[in-house]
C-alpha cells in the first residue's frame, strides 16, 4: 500500500516545493511507493485530504500561516518540518527582530515603489506579532533542515518513513563533504566581508575568512565551499549546537579560527556580533539559537529597534 502526502507552503520562498520537483525521475521511483493527495506547486486543492505524512514548508508568520498549520496537522499522521525555513524560521525569521507596524510602514506603507501611507486591504490575514519556527505552533515529528534540503535528502526522508532500518538520516557537518583542509597557518588576519578566498585548497577559516561549514548540518552535500564560497550555514546548526545549550554558532567559529589562525578570538567575537544579521540569517528566530547563554539576538542584530548602543 502506498504512504499517502498531503504538503502545504507557508512563509517561505517556495524553493523547498521546487526541490520536491527536483528529485526528477527519483519523483517517479518514489511514486511506487507514495502518493502525494496535496501538493500546491503541482496541483489545485483547497482542503486537507487525511494522509500518512505531511510535509510543510515555511515559517508560521500569518494568521493563514498558524491555521494551514494546525489543519495539515489534524489530517496527517506524521508531520515533517521540511526546509530552515519551517524548522528555524530561516530568511523569513528576520522579521522577528520588529514590530509588525514597523515592517509594514517600511516596506510596504512607506517602501520606496509604493504610494506613501498607502492602507493595506483589511481581508487580507492578519500579520502575528512575531514569525515562528512550525514547532512553536504544531507538534512536529521530523525536521529536514535545508535551504532548500538536496534532493538525496529528501529521498532519503521519506525513504527513512517507508523503511526506517535501510535509511538514517546522518548528523554531519558541511566540513564532511569539504574538500578544503583545514591547517595551521600564520600571518593571517580576519577578513571581514568576505566570502572568497585566494587558496581553492585551503579552508576558509585558515584563511581568515568566517564559514559556517563547521557549525552547520549537512544538507546540501556542501556545494559553496567546494566551489569557492564560504558557507552561509543555510541548513541550520550542527547537532551538537542544537543539543548543547552552551555552545553557539558565533564562539564555535571564532575558537576554531583562533587555533587555526591565532586571529584574537575577542576580535572574531566581535565582527560576527556585528555581522549577525549574516551569520544568523537562517536562525535568529528559532529558541534553539536565541535562547542560548551568551547570545543576545536582538542588541546584535537590531540595536535600533531596542534601543540598545
Ligand atoms: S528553507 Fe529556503 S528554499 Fe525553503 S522556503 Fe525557506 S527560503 Fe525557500
Ligand atoms: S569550515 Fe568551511 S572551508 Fe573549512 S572545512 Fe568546513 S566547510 Fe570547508
Ligand atoms: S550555505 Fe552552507 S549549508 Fe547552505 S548550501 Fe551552501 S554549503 Fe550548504
Amino acid at each position: 500500500m502506498k504512504t499517502t502526502i498531503s504538503t502545504e507552503w507557508l512563509s517561505g520562498c517556495s524553493g523547498c516545493h521546487v526541490a520536491l520537483v527536483d528529485l526528477h525521475e527519483k519523483l517517479l521511483n518514489l511514486m511506487d511507493s507514495v502518493e502525494f493527495v496535496r501538493i500546491p506547486i503541482l496541483m489545485d486543492e483547497k482542503g486537507y485530504p487525511p494522509a500518512d505524512v505531511g510535509i510543510i514548508e515555511g515559517a508560521i508568520r500569518s494568521e493563514h500561516d498558524r491555521e494551514a498549520a494546525i489543519a495539515l496537522r489534524k489530517s496527517v499522521k506524521t508531520l515533517i518540518a521540511f526546509g530552515t525555513c519551517a524548522v528555524y524560521g530561516g530568511p523569513s525569521g528576520i522579521g522577528w527582530l520588529y514590530p509588525p507596524e514597523t515592517i509594514l510602514n517600511s516596506v510596504y506603507r512607506n517602501g520606496p515603489t509604493t504610494a506613501s501611507g498607502e492602507s493595506l486591504d483589511a481581508t487580507l490575514p492578519q500579520l502575528e506579532q512575531s514569525v515562528v519556527p512550525v514547532n512553536e505552533v504544531v507538534t512536529v515529528d521530523l525536521h529536514l533542515p535545508g535551504c532548500p534540503p538536496h534532493p538525496s535528502w529528501i529521498a532519503t526522508a521519506l525513504g527513512a518513513l517507508h523503511d526506517p532500518e535501510r535509511h538514517t538520516l546522518e548528523q554531519k557537518t558541511v566540513c564532511s563533504q569539504c574538500e578544503r583542509s583545514m591547517k595551521k597557518q600564520t600571518g593571517v588576519s580576519l577578513q571581514t566581508g568576505q566570502v572568497h578566498a585566494s587558496d581553492d585548497e585551503l579552508c576558509f577559516l585558515s584563511q581568515g575568512i568566517v564559514c559556517l561549514g563547521s557549525v552547520t548540518m549537512e544538507r546540501c552535500q556542501s556545494p559553496c565551499p567546494n566551489r569557492g564560497i564560504a558557507c552561509a550555514g543555510c541548513a541550520g546548526p550542527s547537532f551538537d549546537i542544537i543539543v548543547e545549550p552552551h555552545l553557539d554558532i558565533r564562539t564555535m567559529v571564532a575558537r576554531r579560527m583562533h587555533m587555526l589562525t591565532g586571529i584574537d578570538q575577542a576580535e572574531i567575537d566581535a565582527y560576527m556580533e556585528q555581522e549577525a544579521k549574516t551569520y544568523y540569517a537562517y536562525t535568529l528566530a528559532s529558541p534553539v539559537i536565541y535562547n542560548k547563554p551568551g547570545v543576545k539576538m536582538k542588541t546584535w542584530a537590531a540595536p535600533e529597534a531596542t534601543g540598545s548602543p
